[in-house]
């Protein structure tokens, strides 16, 4: 293993301390800018930005992470 950064430039899977840019709540999508910039979306918050973000920002990179929103309990899974 290697010394790091924690904002290193791969996959890295978000985690649960990544949080949504807008709310708060845990994020399931990063949205890259180029080399410095991130945003963090829960996935409220990106299914409502994905559609302005992909047509002004046609370079971004997003990694979506939402299909593992379920795949752990959650006190907030039950909102629906
Ligand atoms: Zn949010």
């Amino acid at each position: 293993m290697t010394m790091t950064t924690e904002r290193v430039r791969t996959a890295e899977p978000l985690k649960l301390v990544d949080r949504c840019d807008r709310c708060g709540a845990q994020a399931f999508v990063r949205v890259e800018f180029g080399l410095t910039l991130d945003l963090l979306f829960c996935g409220h918050h990106f299914r409502r930005h994905e559609s302005a973000l992909l047509t002004h920002h046609p370079e971004i990179i997003v990694r979506d992470e939402r299909d593992r929103i379920n795949h752990r309990p959650s006190v907030s899974a039950n909102a629906e």
